[in-house]
């Protein structure tokens, strides 16, 4: 799970892959590096941040081309200065980049070494130079191919020679990479997103080929075959001023703030293809939604929607137990959830529901990435660029785009739809209320949340919302916080709660479970816990009360999400934190 980018063309490489690199630092931020050929092979890396390294090493005064970078999140080997990539053979002319884990390293290291090969890192990625230097005649094509016909597991790399210095070799399995099509110069990456200000020109490229990418083109191949595959190049829309702050502070806060429009764009998808959704989710036996954290949330509230709604029961499952729990066959579908398309645990499980004869949809949110190319039908987002390590905005459009299949599914079946239809339209509205609440979210953060431990808690279709609600202020504010079902708190947890642990509670506007939730509330009350309230419509008895519009308790998962968004923000603030990329966390988790 890391970052790479390559550039060949008339300008120094280090500049372009430096700026490339930081577009991709979501992805994993432990260590980089860059190699460029300018004569010879020249190499520098280092542990830490990009700017840090950037700032002792000057990365982008390296001259020459072609070079390839690569941001690192460790999987194998501690995160050392040696252990950085590129790794080289030991005749120091070849370069590697790899985002992915080669499974059958030991083994291939052994027989390496036995071969006199000297190893210089603790990675698994070291064995790609080594075992290309071992076939290494005339081709550098050749001598890759081969050497990744014996490499097992998960890759993207970029292969450079100082001995070929017109062409990088590019070649996937399992991890994302994208050849940008420039004029006499070309770029390779695991995003779009990281050379999007040179080109907009974009061929990504699928499981098990390759791409041979010289300054004037690109040629890709089968990796096993080698023969020659027509590729069909896109054109991304996205500007690159969608990536910038635009006057925030951070990138999370602005991104909570396009929630309106967001949500908007979500409510403009074509009809067509939400239906055609729908229609798949209506003849299906059998349907998962299949996601990993914030994506699995929305899958959560999404199970309620689609029961309640349209009497159909599906199943929202972690996409790393599909394999284990689900019944899966030619009459199930597996809908996947990634924002990124590229989440390795949801390809793996999409890719195992194919294999096992069952149908594939997705809802992405990034153009042109693997999720999108593997299933039959495919929802976009069109969320725009999503940087901050924490998922805001692309968790509400999720939901929207999940509510409107519900919706789209109990039209099929007849059902009156339009009082839901007039509140979907009234959703961007309601989001720019609940954002002016900002300043008083913010007290609330600073005032309230003074302890290590908090407790979220919501019914029904909240339930999910409390479990999301804890992930944003454990992923960015490193407190410890959980979720659950308020009717499951006097099942154990209550007997937690005292001066150091606070509950958050989701009341919706109207209904049984509002009063249900407000019993809970009494319950917490009664063992002096403090209580924040989340409440739509009325307030309710609360050590601090957040009122958000009324709406009714199928649409308030999307409503409240801004309040514990910037309630988790404000107090990532407060304790200093680095909001838009925790500790330990990358945006696209691309290993299992
Ligand atoms: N497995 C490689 C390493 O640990 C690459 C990890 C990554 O994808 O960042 O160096």
């Amino acid at each position: 799970m890391c970052g790479i980018v390559g550039y060949i063309g008339d300008k120094s490489a280090g500049g372009v892959i430096l700026q490339g690199l930081k577009r991709l630092e979501y992805r994993g931020y432990d260590s980089c590096g860059i190699a460029c050929i300018n004569r010879g092979l020249v190499v520098k890396k280092d542990v830490g941040e990009i700017d840090e390294i950037e700032a002792r090493l000057g990365l982008s005064r390296l001259e020459g081309s072609p070079g390839i970078g690569h941001t690192r999140w460790a999987t194998h080997g501690g995160v050392t200065k040696e252990n950085a990539h590129p790794h080289l053979d030991c005749s120091g002319e070849i370069a590697v980049v790899h985002n992915g884990i080669i499974s059958n390293h030991e083994e291939l290291r052994a027989k390496l070494e036995a071969r006199g090969h000297s190893f210089a890192s603790g990675t698994d990625t070291e064995v790609i130079p080594h075992l290309i230097e071992e076939y290494y005649d005339s081709s550098l094509e050749e001598a890759v191919r081969r050497a990744l016909a014996e490499v097992e597991g998960t890759y993207a790399v970029l292969v450079i020679s100082a001995r070929e210095p017109d062409k990088i070799i590019a070649a996937r399995r399992e991890s994302p990479l994208v050849v940008g099509v420039g004029d006499g110069e070309m770029f390779v990456a695991s995003d779009i997103f990281s050379f999007l200000r040179h080109t907009r020109r974009a061929l990504p490229l699928d499981d098990g080929e390759y791409a041979v990418v010289t300054r004037d083109g690109v040629v890709v191949k089968d990796l096993a075959s080698g023969e020659v595959r027509q590729k069909k190049e896109m054109v991304v829309e996205w500007s690159d001023e969608e990536a910038r702050k635009e006057g925030y502070p951070h990138f999370m806060l602005k991104e909570i703030h396009e929630q309106p429009r967001t949500v908007a764009s979500a409510l403009k998808i074509y009809r067509e293809d939400v239906r055609k959704l729908a229609e798949m989710i209506a003849s299906a036996e059998r349907v998962y939604l299949a996601g990993a954290g914030t994506s699995l949330h929305a899958a959560m509230v999404a199970e309620y929607w689609f029961s309640k709604l349209a009497g159909k029961v599906v199943i929202a499952i972690d996409s790393s137990e599909l394999r284990n729990k689900g019944v899966l066959d030619e009459g199930t579908l597996v809908v996947g959830i990634t924002q990124s398309g590229e989440t390795y645990d949801t390809l793996a499980a999409l890719r195992y529901a194919k294999q096992q004869g069952a149908s594939t949809a997705a809802i992405v949110n990034v153009i042109g990435s693997t999720a999108t190319r593997i299933v039959e039908h495919v929802l976009m987002q069109g969320s725009g660029i999503e940087i901050a390590v924490c998922a805001t905005k692309t968790y509400t459009s999720q939901l929207t785009l999940l509510l409107r299949t519900a919706i789209e599914l109990a039209r099929l079946q007849e059902k009156e739809v339009e009082p839901l239809e007039e509140e979907l339209r009234s959703l961007p509205a309601k989001l720019e209320k609940v954002l002016a609440l900002e300043q008083e979210i913010r007290r609330v953060a600073e005032e309230q949340f003074d302890v290590s431990n908090y407790l979220f808690i919501g019914k029904g279709i909240n339930y999910p919302t409390a479990l999301e609600a804890a992930l944003k202020l454990k992923e960015i504010s490193y407190l410890h916080a959980e979720g659950m079902s308020s009717g499951l708190l006097k099942h154990g947890t209550i007997s937690l709660i005292d001066e150091n642990m606070h509950t958050v509670a989701f009341v919706p506007a109207r209904g049984e479970n509002r009063k249900r939730i407000v019993s809970n509330i009494q319950e917490v009350k009664a063992r002096e816990g403090r209580i924040i309230a989340v409440a739509s419509g009325s307030p309710v008895a609360s050590d601090a009360c957040l009122l958000v519009p009324e709406c009714s308790e199928e649409f308030s998962p999307i409503v409240f999400a801004p309040v514990f968004q910037l309630l988790a923000y404000y107090v990532a603030l407060k304790l200093g934190r680095n909001v838009d990329k925790p500790r330990a966390l990358a945006k696209s988790v691309t290993v299992e």
